[in-house]
């Protein structure tokens, strides 16, 4: 880890009260958009972001700057979306900034509307988040007060109008294209991709869907820099990345660091190792939905290409420790009912075949395990991942694939002895 690293991001949350609006002026914010709107064109703005390599930071990875590129310039209105529907297992990430930092991502969304041309922006939020929407509403009504959302901000001729709109608590609804579909009123249901939001999207405009974290990196893109971006991280993978931790570590949390930093460090050195005498079992270093990586990977950078070498993704980097005192079996199970109750229903292979996997999971936990079983839930991600319209199904197997790999024993013992072969069982 860098030592010199200085949060960006995060910086000054819980020292200063950077929810009101003075907090944040006073901590340089809102300075990057009078920049903007007064010295740089759009396409300055566009450029600064697609040079500094940001990546967007929901779970894909994808380059931002790429992704306005695709915006047709055909005249049509474009929206922007904040996807601020946070709900992969593990990831609180989001709800941190939006509920200590508002501005922050708001001044983001307004940077990013003005670079793209938006003729709206909506921040779609997850329901439960409550204390984000209040926090946010009277930030938005700060902001719109300050002459930075709006008409003619900051006197300038660039308008934008952000609406914050409530989310019901359905994960599919974090699908960029569930979302669009929940957006308009519709049932919150996944669309084919292609055509991808940025040509077919809201109402059918061109739309650009980026999420909280990714708009909270642009105010100091253009503040500071695409040089000085990039100079944090990885070449790769450049930034800051807020990783939340949770599970079996002693200090669970979100924790800002650079891109790349070992497992072995965030985990040990920063969230406080685990309790005396355990070993750790298993990661998840990206959320419920990413494949396992075993205690002999933990040296492992936390980026996305070096992640993706090690068989897994840094997703939206929701890391989630299981130690020795934890069931395989169990986990699998819990997180089978998830994504099986989750599933929106379009897609036969995720409807049915994440239903059955936990099916199959609740029996062999249970000791009701039978001779077969192992070999149909071997079966599985093979017949659901990549075979349905969004990547829910590849989610909802990607802890059963990866610990089938590395703890069969573990499985094999729970059917043929019935229960489970644990040293101890902690609630
Ligand atoms: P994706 O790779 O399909 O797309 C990534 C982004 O790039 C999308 O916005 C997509 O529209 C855009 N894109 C890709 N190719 C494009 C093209 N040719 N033209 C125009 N745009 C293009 O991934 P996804 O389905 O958006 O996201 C999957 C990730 O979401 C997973 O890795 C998972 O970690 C993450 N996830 C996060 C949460 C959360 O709460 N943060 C919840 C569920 C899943
Ligand atoms: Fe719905 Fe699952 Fe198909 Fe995604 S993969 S569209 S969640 S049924």
């Amino acid at each position: 880890m860098s030592q010199t690293f200085e949060p960006v991001l995060t910086a000054g949350i819980g020292k200063v009260a950077l929810e009101a609006i003075e907090g944040y002026e006073a901590q340089g914010g809102y300075r990057a958009l009078r920049r903007a709107v007064r010295e740089l064109s759009p396409e300055q703005v566009h450029k600064e972001v697609s040079d500094s390599g940001l990546r967007g930071r929901g779970g894909a990875g994808f380059p931002t700057g790429r992704k306005w590129s695709f915006l047709p310039k055909d005249g049509r209105p474009r929206y922007l979306i904040c996807n601020a529907d946070e709900s992969e297992p593990g990831t609180f990430k989001d709800r941190l900034l939006l509920e200590r930092n508002p501005h922050l991502v708001i001044e983001g969304i307004m940077l990013a509307g003005y670079a793209i041309g938006a003729a709206k922006a909506f921040i779609y939020l997850r329901g439960e988040f409550r204390q984000a929407y209040e926090v946010l509403s009277r930030a938005l009504a700060e902001a719109r007060q300050r002459g930075y959302v709006g008409s003619r901000v900051l006197g300038s001729d660039f308008s934008l109008e952000i609406v914050v709109h409530r989310g019901a608590g359905a994960y599919i609804c974090g699908e960029e294209t569930g979302l669009l579909n929940s957006l308009e009123g519709r049932r919150g249901e996944p669309r084919l991709k292609p055509p991808f939001p940025a040509v077919v999207g809201l109402y059918g405009m061109p739309t650009v869907v980026n999420n909280v974290e990714t708009l909270a990196c642009i105010p100091s893109i253009v503040d500071r820099g695409a040089r000085w971006f990039a100079s944090i991280g990885t070449p790769t993978s450049p930034g800051p990345k807020i990783f939340s931790v949770s599970g079996r570590v002693r200090r669970p949390g979100n924790y800002e660091l650079p891109l790349g930093v070992p497992l072995r460090t965030l985990l040990f050195d920063v969230a406080g190792g685990l309790e005396p005498g355990r070993r750790v079992k298993a990661v998840q270093p990206g959320g419920g939905s990413s494949a396992v990586l075993t205690e002999a990977q933990l040296d492992v950078p936390l980026d996305y290409e070096s992640i993706a070498k090690a068989g897994s993704m840094l997703g939206s980097g929701a890391v989630i420790v299981l130690d020795d005192r934890d069931c395989i079996v169990q986990a699998a199970r819990i997180l089978a009912e998830f994504y099986a109750h989750e599933s929106c229903g379009q897609c036969t292979p995720c409807r049915e075949g994440l239903h059955w996997a936990a099916r199959i999971l609740a029996r062999i936990e249970a000791g009701r395990g039978r001779p077969g079983d192992i070999e149909v839930l071997q079966s599985l991600p093979g017949n659901i991942a990549g075979r349905t319209i969004c990547p829910l199904s590849d989610a909802g197997v990607g802890f059963l694939q990866s610990s089938l790999k590395y703890f069969m024993d573990e499985y094999r013992a729970h059917v043929t002895l019935g229960r489970c072969v644990r040293e101890a069982v902690v609630a």
